[in-house]
């Protein structure tokens, strides 16, 4: 088993739980996580949403203004053009999972720590470890840092690597790395918006090709 939860019954037997019980189980601990100092300022953590069989995760930065507020990933003005890239690519919210590097708001919306991002992350990589998904899509320059960082491939910066496949090894899950832009990059310029339109088509079609099963 790839994540260990230690969990065993009254009679110590060893406990197996589904994908969506380990993902709850996760969610219950970010909610009430202490491990760094952002549970000060945020009003709510957030672990993360979607379906826990999907096989395809997209990846952000960390809540903004009304994820802290409403506890949920993107569903502010990125959000909101994250859902017409996703129908772009004939996805949907219901299945897919959307998580973040952070699961907290950093104060003014500055960018994440590296101790932040260090003590944050072991969450996101142990629901990438109970999903399994096929692909993960990485939103923007941290998100993208991150998961590069941990199958050894070199960072360029997003503008370098967006819109190209790349295959490895995450923490023994065999997946395809897709990174693009954040969304929140094609609010502020016409420029970001065309480019993740193409990447999101890039990506449609490589679903298609694979005969990605939704
Ligand atoms: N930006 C992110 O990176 N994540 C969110 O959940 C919202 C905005």
């Amino acid at each position: 088993m790839l994540i260990s939860l230690k969990l065993k019954d009254l009679r110590g037997e060893n406990v197996i739980l589904s994908k969506k019980e380990l993902l709850d189980a996760i969610a219950a601990e970010i909610i009430v996580c202490r491990k760094c100092e952002l549970w000060k300022t945020r009003k709510n953590a957030v672990a993360g949403e979607g379906s826990p069989y999907s096989q395809i995760i997209f990846i952000g930065e960390a809540p903004g203004y009304l994820e802290d507020l409403k506890g949920k990933p993107f569903v502010g003005a990125a959000g909101k053009f994250l859902d017409t890239l996703l129908s772009e690519a004939s996805l949907s919210r219901e299945n897919i999972f959307i998580g973040n590097v952070l699961k907290c708001k950093p104060p003014k919306n500055r960018e994440p720590l590296p101790n932040e991002i260090e003590t944050c992350t072991p969450y996101l990589d142990k629901q990438i470890q109970v999903i399994q998904p096929k692909f993960i899509v990485t939103l923007g320059n941290h998100s993208t840092a991150y998961i590069f960082s941990k199958v050894a491939l070199q960072f360029y910066g997003i503008t370098r690597v967006h819109g190209k496949f790349q295959e490895a090894s995450f923490l023994g899950v065999q997946v395809t790395i897709f990174p693009t832009f954040h969304p929140a990059a094609a609010l502020y310029s016409g420029r970001y918006k065309e480019l993740l339109l193409q990447d999101f088509k890039l990506l449609k079609h490589r679903l298609i090709d694979q005969r990605f099963n939704m």
